[in-house]
């Protein structure tokens, strides 16, 4: 049975394999909080409930079409079950699950039986091992004793000392360290990363309103984010050499991705709890809030899992900002935040309505971790960015988020969408350098040379690197491999990393010797051009000098100066449009451009680039001239246009990509007036997509879809906004235009005028209503309604205004149409 609609699948199940602990740590959440569920459950899950789990997770997964679930092997302490049982488990799990779609199959452990006949088994069954262990000696004394009240570190370090070996390194999933303020915040943080550990994290102690962990649950006192502020500075400095997975939720969530961790971020929970004995729970950590509050009366002996997603509790932390308390949707933080984890919102009376118990600790740690975010300094030693802070990454004054919202954004407003992107793509960078780079040599060479230039020469890595199809390329490269191939591109090579350097070099005129990667017979300079090598993997390019730069390869050599007119047939540089002093690239080669909606041309001929030329030129007159709100903004953010393919003469294609900031994709239509449209409508897109990197306007987790005047199909929230946004500057420009021409060309543009007004005027509505915005979404959107509301009043001939009544009632009677059926 699937899901329905609005019901989200489980991805990650914890099964509960043995529910006693040869530990009696003081902290724990199973033995020693309201919940004691545990007493009356098998102490070892049986042969029949693991294959039934099996059976069931399969069927899950199947019925929601997942591609993968994550099944983590908990307690009590799992290894209590004894390696038989352990590889039984694995196997029936694998048996059931592996038919259906992948399985990532873990165990976490306190670590003091683990030993090497477990790792065999292990890395035989492929199971990854996460380990508690709270940093060092001191720390971990604290609570992970032995009932007897001795220490089990000894234990713990041999275990994490077997993981670190290069035989059993490919299981080792990770450390998990629970907070206590107590102790010496650098001290542990060092500690744990020794152990080189492929993941780290920080885990709050469990507590309620009711019941706060120490020093919690009072906003004078914010000992927990003062510790964990130790922590981030030591690990900056550390270079974040391990990833810590606390402060990467709240950087992604900050630059507009998903958080990592269920206790932070709006994302919905995914987690189900399979008991001991077959029951179905929610997440674990509800066991500190009442005797009984995980409960959901499921097993699955009885019960497929999709009963269980559709669960009061369990919906309850599916909503998003929807579905957090009054206090929290208000909050600044929210996106990072999310009200904390559910669990620690509990208070008697209000249940889980109210901010999380940690509320000022989170409140802070985000805030400073934020703030730590600057253009152009991710805190990497030796990374591009090593120029002098700035503000804040995200800070965006009100004079100029209020431009931006009425539907304009000067060149004032647009250089903090350019500070903050640059900032974002130099975090891509870092992120693409310590993820996925690992063993690339063209990639690591890359990225010596960028740090190396951008001490040297930081205004020609700056150059390449706001190029916008860098961030599309980085994109790519950070995502699953089965998403990276989407819209027929070719996957990303994160060797490409040496063309982005390479094309620093090139322009900084710096002498550097660099192997880059061959993609579809060209070695690629990013912003310059491409260079036809053939058939070949890998080319090595020697920058000389400034101008000039020589590619060897066992297809022959190649002495290029991508800047003089008499070209070596073989270099096809990116041309560039100009009109009066404005330029922009014309951008046919760059092998990661293919990101927007519609395919792009292949490399234009000669008298197709003319003709770009010729429009631009007609389309930038226009815009300067009768278009002076939308001008600057646009000659400051504009940085590249990209020719769309277009299979049927006459149609209008246009698109921007929200991961090529700077970037407008069209056909090329048929009049410079058409193009200079095409150019305000998809820049209105480039602005706002920066600005949502930027900023929270919206739940993120919003899932509800919205009629959108112009569309047959309904829209989300996202949607919605970035359409409304783009037809202020598509309604302003009729509006203006029907000013500019005369006869027949002035009725249709009122008429064009009259219909997007009334069509953007009642999105603007649509959203102000959506109940997802929020307080800066809805600041955002009455600036909209302000340019656009004064626009309705504008006389237009009776004609004009009938005619778009009629079609926006059409429009209307097919939406309903469609929705009823
Ligand atoms: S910081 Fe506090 S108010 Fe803000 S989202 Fe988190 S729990 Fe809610």
């Amino acid at each position: 049975m699937a899901v329905s609609e609005d019901v989200l699948p489980f991805r990650q199940f914890v099964l509960k394999v043995h529910s006693r602990c040869d530990l009696a740590c003081d902290h724990c959440y199973v033995y020693e909080r309201a919940d004691q569920s545990w007493a009356g459950r098998p102490m070892v899950i049986s042969p029949k409930a693991v294959d039934k789990a099996g059976e069931r997770i399969a069927e899950h997964a199947r019925d929601n079409g997942l591609s993968g679930v994550r099944v983590i092997l908990h307690g009590g302490e799992p290894l209590l079950a004894g390696l038989p049982r352990l590889a039984e488990i694995a196997r029936s799990l694998r048996r059931a699950v592996e038919p259906c779609c992948e399985l990532d199959l873990r165990i976490h452990t306190n670590g003091v039986r683990l030993n090497a006949e477990l790792c065999e088994l292990f890395l035989a069954e492929r199971v990854k091992v996460g380990v508690s262990l709270d940093g060092d000696q001191a720390a971990n004394d604290l609570h992970r004793r032995y009932a007897h009240g001795g220490s089990s570190y000894e234990q713990v370090l041999r275990a994490v000392g077997l993981l670190r070996q290069p035989r059993y390194r490919e299981i080792y999933a990770g450390l998990l360290a629970t907070i206590d303020v107590r102790s010496d915040p650098a001290s542990v943080y060092h500690a744990l990363s020794a152990h080189d550990p492929p993941n780290l994290d920080f885990l709050l102690p469990h507590g309620t309103w009711d019941c706060p962990p120490p020093d919690a649950g009072r906003p004078d006192l914010t000992r927990y984010a003062d510790w964990l502020g130790v922590v981030f500075d030591e690990w900056t400095a550390d270079s974040r050499r391990v990833p810590v997975r606390i402060f990467e939720s709240i950087i992604e969530t900050t630059l507009g991705g998903a958080s990592l961790t269920e206790s932070l971020g709006l994302e919905p929970s995914d987690v189900l709890v399979i008991e001991t004995d077959g029951s179905i729970e929610q997440a674990d950590s509800i066991k500190v809030a009442y005797d009984g509050a995980p409960a959901t009366g499921l097993d699955i002996f009885q019960h497929p899992l999709s009963v269980a997603a559709a669960h009061p509790g369990i919906r309850a932390r599916q909503r998003g900002i929807a579905g957090l308390t009054a206090v929290c949707r208000q909050c600044p933080v929210v996106t990072s935040c999310g009200g904390g984890l559910y669990a620690h919102r509990f208070r008697a009376g209000s249940g889980f309505d109210n901010p999380s118990v940690y509320c000022a600790d989170l409140k802070k740690i985000i805030t400073h971790v934020r703030a730590r975010l600057r253009p152009g300094t991710p805190g990497q030693a030796g990374e591009p960015g090593q120029s002098p802070p700035q503000r804040p990454w995200n800070d965006l004054p009100d004079a100029q988020l209020d431009d931006l919202a009425a539907g304009y954004g000067g060149a004032d407003a647009i250089s903090y969408l350019n500070a903050a992107e640059r900032t974002l793509r130099r975090t891509l960078l870092r992120l693409v350098h310590k993820r996925v780079s690992h063993g690339n040599d063209l990639a690591t060479a890359g990225w010596d040379l960028l740090g190396r230039l951008d001490r040297a020469a930081p205004a020609a890595v700056d150059e390449v690197v706001a190029h916008p199809y860098v961030r599309a390329w980085a994109e790519r490269c950070l995502r699953p491999a089965s998403a990276a191939t989407a819209n027929g591109a070719p996957p990303a090579d994160v060797g490409h990393l040496a063309s982005i350097a390479a094309a620093a070099a090139v322009r900084a005129g710096a002498p550097a010797e660099i192997e880059v990667p061959v993609i579809d017979g060209y070695a690629h300079l990013p912003t310059l051009g491409r260079l036809r090598v053939g058939d070949i993997a890998t080319a090595t390019l020697a920058v000389e000098g400034a101008g000039t730069f020589e590619v060897r390869a066992a297809s022959g050599k190649w002495h290029v100066r991508p800047g003089s007119t008499e070209q070596d047939p073989d270099w096809e540089p990116v041309r560039e449009l100009r009109a009066g002093d404005r330029v922009v690239r014309l951008e046919d080669t760059d092998p990661y451009r293919n990101c927007h909606q519609w395919p792009v041309t292949p490399r234009l001929a000669a008298g197709e680039a003319a003709a770009w030329q010729a429009q631009f030129e007609e389309a930038w007159q226009l815009i300067e001239r009768g278009y002076p709100r939308y001008a600057p903004g646009i000659a400051a953010g504009l940085s590249v246009l990209l020719p769309l393919a277009n299979d049927e003469p006459g149609r209008e294609i246009s698109a921007a990509a929200r991961e090529a900031f700077g970037a407008v994709g069209a056909a090329l239509p048929p009049t410079g007036a058409d193009l200079a449209l095409l150019i305000i409508h998809e820049f209105q897109h480039v602005k706002l997509g920066a600005l949502i990197d930027m900023l929270d306007l919206y739940d993120r987790g919003e899932r509800r879809l919205f009629y959108a005047p112009w569309r047959e199909d309904p829209r989300p929230l996202v949607g919605l906004l970035q359409g409304t946004y783009a037809h202020i500057g598509v309604t302003d420009y009729w509006r203006l235009r029907r000013h500019q021409v005369a006869g027949s060309d002035a009725s249709d543009a009122a008429e064009l005028f009259a219909r997007w007004r009334m069509m953007t005027a009642e999105a603007i509505g649509t959203l102000a209503e959506s109940g997802a915005l929020t307080p800066l979404g809805t600041q955002f959107v009455q600036g909209m309604r302000a340019t656009v509301q004064p626009w309705l009043d504008e006389p237009v001939p009776a004609s004009a205004e009938e005619a778009a009544r009629r079609w926006g009632a059409e429009r209307r009677e097919t939406w309903e149409r469609r929705r009823r059926r």
